[in-house]
């Protein structure tokens, strides 16, 4: 059994107030207790951002990594010990800027890992600056007359790149996320959640209210095994049409399933072999 108060730690969150990742935070919760997801099952690992703070938040064995760097650690947390459920907290700048190419190959090896990519479109943590998810005209200072770049589509990219199971929600929808959360960890393979994070601080555009008029949930029509169409859909984004809920979802051997290293029980449970290596000089 895992409890609330098991997963509090001595800081309380210092993220503004109604900042989506807070919402991501309770969801999480809810996912860990629902699940007894603890310190001898589960690990987690952020990269660099206002997400990143999640690590100081749920008391369970966490590394934050350098910036753009959390998916090569979680890829070697889940190489030495694939028993462990291993959650992967990162930004949009994070994951699809300085860590974007460490995703498209992360998904094309469909890693064991489950990631929760906080997308509030924004570098957030140092102070508002345009990110790779920002929408093109967007102000920010460092594109005080408006962002020329168009904008990385994490669904679309993670789709295209070999993920097996690709999802978006929306943070504060916080029961629905949760589920999403626990969903996206039973499935055997690389797992993405696009969260639609809202930064109330320094991106006005996607506020909670831009949000609430333009989401929706695909429905059971939405055939999850049709790659063509996950992709068709990955690409509706605008007024009314900002489709929520599982895209895509494929069963295809782990990365870890076919590392033969693997196959006798986790690296950390294997004894220590002395090899001798003198022959290689
Ligand atoms: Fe959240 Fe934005 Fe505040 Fe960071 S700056 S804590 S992302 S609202």
């Amino acid at each position: 059994m895992t409890s609330m108060q098991d997963l509090k730690t001595q800081c309380f969150p210092n993220w503004c107030p109604g900042c989506g990742n807070l919402a991501i935070w309770s969801a999480f919760k809810n996912a860990a207790v629902a699940n007894t997801w603890d310190n001898a099952n589960t690990a987690l690992v952020a990269g660099i951002g206002c997400h990143g703070h999640m690590v100081n938040f749920v008391k369970i064995t966490s590394f934050e990594g350098l910036h753009g760097r959390a998916l090569p650690v979680a890829t070697g947390v889940k190489l030495a010990n694939h028993d462990l459920n291993v959650f992967v907290f990162t930004g949009d700048g994070d994951c699809l800027g300085e860590g974007g190419n460490h995703f498209i190959h992360t998904c094309r090896r469909n890693h064991d890992l489950t990631i929760l990519l906080h997308d509030n479109a924004i570098y957030a943590l140092t102070t508002g600056q345009t990110s790779p998810a920002s929408p093109q005209g967007f102000k920010s200072k460092s594109t005080p007359f408006g962002n020329i770049d168009n904008p990385i589509n994490p669904v679309t990219l993670a789709i295209a790149s070999g993920a097996t199971f690709v999802a978006r929600a929306f943070a504060p929808d916080i029961p629905k996320l949760s589920d999403l959360i626990t969903r996206a960890n039973n499935h055997k393979g690389l797992a993405v959640i696009d969260i639609l994070q809202p930064c109330i601080t320094f991106n006005k555009e996607y506020s909670h209210d831009f949000f609430k008029q333009n989401i929706y949930y695909l429905d059971a029509e939405h055939d999850v095994s049709n790659k063509a169409s996950a992709f068709t859909k990955s690409l509706e984004w605008g007024l009314k049409q900002i489709p929520l809920g599982v895209f895509y979802v494929e069963e295809k051997p782990t990365y870890e399933s076919q590392v033969s290293q693997l196959a006798k029980g986790a690296l950390v449970k294997q004894p220590l072999v002395k090899r001798d290596i003198s022959g290689l000089n």
